[in-house]
């Protein structure tokens, strides 16, 4: 399964450490499960100055989207 990223995006998500990473995959908040779940079949996009991933909820196929802040 390929992730699709934008250039900047790829930039971005390869600053994240490997464990920081998993992490963040895997405490995205679902609207509709009402809970924490993964996200997964992601991209990456950069919006403003912070990387944006959208994707499934693991869970219920639903949309999820994580924010990553560029610190
Ligand atoms: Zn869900």
């Amino acid at each position: 399964m390929t992730h699709t990223f934008t250039p900047e995006a790829q930039r971005l998500w390869d600053a994240v450490p490997p464990l920081q990473k998993t992490q963040i995959l895997n405490n995205v908040w679902c609207g509709a499960c009402r809970t924490v779940t993964t996200i997964v079949h992601y991209t990456g996009k950069v919006g403003g100055t912070d990387l944006v991933l959208e994707g499934e909820c693991e869970r219920c196929g639903g949309k999820v989207a994580r924010l990553i802040e560029n610190e």
